[in-house]
């Protein structure tokens, strides 16, 4: 188990593409940290830099104490595990465990020890002579894990490792690497576009757009406090409403259409609004209730059940939709109207722009340019 720092990391490639911009990130012994963001974002540039699979720019990583800036890959003590895993199709199960700790060059009793002990994690064992052809794919992706385990590096690192599974196989193969994590309590860095993958498997995420790290939290700060309208958008689902508009006296009136609504203290987390703002406010936010304070008309124009609870969009006049996730029960069927609040506590205000600072969040410190 090793930390892995990051300090003030770019990536510029030919004709000044700048993939990642100044990242800096401490990854504690033994974290389970996930780079989530869209593609192209400069995640698997990022991964690939701390696997020593493209040369860092500027700026420094470390393993362990060790700079590892000008140390080849397999020097590093590190094992890597893709979405295409690439297993040795003429190998047995028990050969692709082996290989590469073969070619390192490990006494056999020791190899024969790590298989058994990998076989035994992952249950393997009646699979061992099989060859891939005759594997699943979750099977598969098992051996291609197996053969990281095997290895016992003092880092994991993780790139879209569940994207070519099926998706019931995927939430499944997700939950055995949790647990597995678990169970080795090996540093992990994992890669992802998937925001529920990055909610469900770890610590803490990273979530990254237009090649910077737009916040470091865990799971439940991402959700509950993001730093900027980009990664109040990106984590969560259904994703979250954003209605522009400006304060007036205390009231927020929509910039199209007639809806309005009282602003929460809370949402203004003692900043002053002036000027255009963004109303956000997750569909789990919005409740069936005629009496709330600050509850407004709107018309069902669809509903997408899901068992226990119900997807709804609906109108809130001029055109103006929002999404809405409500309790199963007592739901009108579109077309009908019904009437909505907003839980205040859930509301927050974002300035304006794609990637507009959420009130009460710090202020971005002025960018870094490169040369
Ligand atoms: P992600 O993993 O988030 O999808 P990548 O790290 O693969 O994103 O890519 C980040 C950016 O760097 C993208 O704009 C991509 O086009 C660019 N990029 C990746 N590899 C190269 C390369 N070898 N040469 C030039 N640009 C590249």
């Amino acid at each position: 188990m090793s930390k892995v720092e990051l300090s003030g990391v770019w990536k510029i490639y030919d004709k000044n593409v700048e993939a990642v911009r100044d990242v800096n990130l401490a990854i504690d012994s033994g974290e389970f940290v996930v780079l989530v963001g869209p593609s192209g974002c400069g995640k698997s540039t990022t991964l690939r830099m701390i696997a020593g699979l493209e040369t860092v720019s500027r700026g420094q990583i470390s393993i362990g104490d060790r700079v590892v800036n000008d140390v080849a890959p397999k020097d590093r003590n590190i094992a890597m595990v893709f979405q295409n895993y690439a297993l040795y199709p003429h190998m047995t199960v028990e050969k692709n465990i082996a290989f590469a700790l073969k070619i390192a060059g490990m006494p056999k009793d020791e190899i024969a020890k790590r298989v058994a002990r990998t076989s035994s994690i992952l249950g393997l064992d009646a699979l061992l002579k099989r060859k891939p052809g005759a594997l699943s794919g979750g099977q598969r992706q098992r051996v291609a894990l197996g053969r990281a385990i095997a290895r016992d590096p003092a880092v994991y690192l993780f790139d879209e490792p569940l994207s070519n599974l099926d998706a019931k196989l995927r939430v499944s193969m997700r939950s055995e690497l949790k647990a597995l994590h678990q169970r080795l309590g090996t540093t992990t860095v994992y890669v992802t576009h998937d925001q529920e993958e990055a909610m469900t498997l770890g610590s803490r995420l990273v979530v990254m757009a237009e090649s910077e790290v737009q916040q470091i939290g865990t799971p439940l700060e991402v959700y509950q406090h993001p730093v900027n309208r980009f990664v109040a958008g990106f984590v969560g689902s259904p994703t979250m409403n954003f209605i522009p508009g400006r304060i007036e006296s205390g009231l927020f009136r929509a910039k199209a259409g007639s809806f309005q609504l009282p602003v929460p203290a809370s949402a203004l987390a003692g900043e002053q609004a002036t000027g255009e703002i963004v109303l956000g406010f997750r569909p789990q936010a919005v409740v069936a209730g005629e009496s709330s304070p600050g509850a407004f008309e709107a018309k069902v124009e669809l509903t997408e059940p899901l068992g226990d609870q119900v997807d709804l969009r609906l109108d809130i006049g001029a055109g103006e939709t929002i999404g809405a996730r409500m309790p199963m029960t007592s739901i009108p069927s579109a077309g009908q109207t019904m009437r909505v609040a907003i839980k205040p506590e859930d509301v927050m205000l974002f300035e304006p722009g794609e990637f507009g600072r959420r009130l009460g969040a710090p202020k971005p410190a002025s960018k870094i340019k490169a040369g």
